[in-house]
């Protein structure tokens, strides 16, 4: 099966604090990693062309990848957009609205502490420039452990943010952290996502990937040369689909019991 990378970055900074340091990659390492999918042959397709394929339309070019950006790190715009913009390359940016902030008004509290978030300003910016902007949810919340209705709020309510705000519709959603449920994945297609972004244990996707569902590669500050080397050669990952393994139901029922007890497992973002 075709080994399709969909890359999932977070921050690209030198300076993030700790939390995020794990998930932040220098700005350097970043245009090697650009340069690697170059130089490896990889054609970096917008994510609308991968989805399409999932959904069955037209083929994929050979040796394809996907770039996509998780919560909404104020570096996209400052250090990451005009590197894609300098080579053509298509991305797609994952927001969580109540993060985004707003010049004037008192930010709500968001999820990512001692970090700068876009502005919804920047995010219509982005948006006008080409960057395709999905949803990740209003307040990152672990969406496999909400009752119904808060899931509803989280998934819908955030898509209704983004559209008012961009005046256009949006069909791209990441799950905050990775964690989805069957559950989960249908109110997000109810909600009118026709795609949505996990992460699978950091897997490629591939055309037979479900679209609500589809694997990605998380790059993290230890990745290393040599492993994203392997990635852009479809090598050094399992391939999506595969069942869901035993480890990661288990690990849902325990954050499930802590929500319930109402000592929710504090995730950092993913
Ligand atoms: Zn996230």
């Amino acid at each position: 099966m075709n080994a399709i990378p969909v890359f999932l970055y977070h921050a690209v900074s030198c300076d993030p604090p700790a939390w995020l340091a794990p998930y932040t990659v220098s700005p350097r390492t970043f245009v090697e990693h650009l340069d690697m999918i170059a130089d490896n042959g990889l054609h970096l397709v917008p994510l609308r062309q991968l989805v399409a394929a999932l959904h069955g339309g037209p083929e994929l070019p050979p040796r394809c990848a996907v770039l996509t950006f998780d919560d909404g790190y104020a570096d996209f715009a400052s250090t990451v957009a005009p590197l894609l913009a300098a080579r053509g390359l298509p991305a797609t940016l994952y927001v969580t609205t109540n993060a985004l902030t707003n010049p004037g008004t008192p930010s709500r509290r968001g999820p990512f502490p001692s970090v700068a978030m876009l502005s919804w300003a920047q995010v219509g910016e982005l948006d006008a420039a080409g960057v395709e902007i999905g949803g990740h949810s209003r307040s990152h919340a672990q969406l496999d452990t909400l009752p119904r209705k808060a899931v509803r709020e989280e998934v819908g309510g955030c898509k209704r943010e983004l559209e008012d705000a961009l005046g256009h519709s949006l069909t791209s959603f990441a799950y905050p952290h990775g964690y989805s449920s069957r559950r989960v994945r249908a109110m997000v297609g109810e909600a009118g996502w026709t795609s949505a972004a996990a992460i699978r244990a950091s897997a490629f996707s591939s055309v037979r990937d479900d679209p609500l569902w589809f694997a990605r590669l998380m790059v993290r500050a230890d990745t290393g040369r040599e492993r994203f080397t392997l990635w852009t050669r479809g090598e050094g990952a399992p391939v999506a689909p595969f069942a869901e393994g035993a480890r990661t139901r288990g690990w849902r029922a325990y954050r499930r019991t802590r929500e319930w007890a109402g000592r929710p497992y504090r995730a950092l973002p993913a």
